[in-house]
């Protein structure tokens, strides 16, 4: 998606452990115009899939994915993030290694808002070694949902995540892959 590649080479950061900054206009600060675009440009790749329901994650996931949901005209439902021992009966629950904080946590969601009927696109901002959206599936395969596909807005194609993904037979969409990035002169390629 060109205009979210040239937006990235503008006001992207690199920052050093391997983190893209993009917080003037995804992660913290959020572009709304750039997010319809992102939401029509899901809706083109996924097009004749059957969707029902977006899956996404607390909290850098959830902007994105209510204007995704909102293209498809369905609900979007976000896993919540907990580190609480005692984890309600009626939740599913995945385990996921954060890649920006370094430490695992559970993911939990109401067994009232996904099951068996629901058809699930996963959405994400990042994709760097995959455990976020591995611990979206394992929430769809534990609800005994239909994983259509997933889709992240920045996939980081020097880290092992998209691989995996793809690997597991998942149809992943991304809509700017990095190729690389230098910390030192701030510049950052793209695959074409
Ligand atoms: P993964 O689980 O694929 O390793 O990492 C994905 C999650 O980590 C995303 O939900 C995102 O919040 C965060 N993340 C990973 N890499 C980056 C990055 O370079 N920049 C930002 N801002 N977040 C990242």
């Amino acid at each position: 998606m060109q205009l979210l590649k040239d937006r990235i080479r503008r006001d992207g950061k690199v920052k050093e452990g391997n983190v893209l900054k993009v917080d003037s206009f995804l992660n913290h600060q959020m572009d709304t115009k750039l997010f319809r675009e992102i939401g029509k440009e899901f809706k083109r790749r996924f097009e004749g899939e059957e969707i029902n329901k977006i899956l996404t994650i607390e909290a850098s996931g959830i902007g994105i994915a209510c204007v995704v949901a909102e293209s498809f005209d369905v609900p979007v439902v976000f896993a919540k993030k907990t580190q609480t021992k005692n984890i309600a009966a009626d939740v599913y629950k995945s385990r996921v290694e954060s890649f920006t904080h370094g430490r695992v946590y559970d993911i939990i969601v109401s067994q009232e808002f996904l099951g068996p009927k629901d058809k699930v696109l996963l959405i994400d901002d990042f994709l760097a070694n995959g455990k976020a959206l591995e611990g979206l599936a394992d929430l769809v395969r534990l609800a005994g949902a239909t994983l259509v596909g997933a889709g992240v807005v920045i996939e980081k194609g020097f880290q092992p995540g998209g691989d995996a993904i793809r690997a597991k037979g998942i149809h992943l969409e991304s809509l700017a892959i990095v190729e690389s990035m230098d910390e030192k002169t701030g510049e950052i390629t793209f695959r074409e």
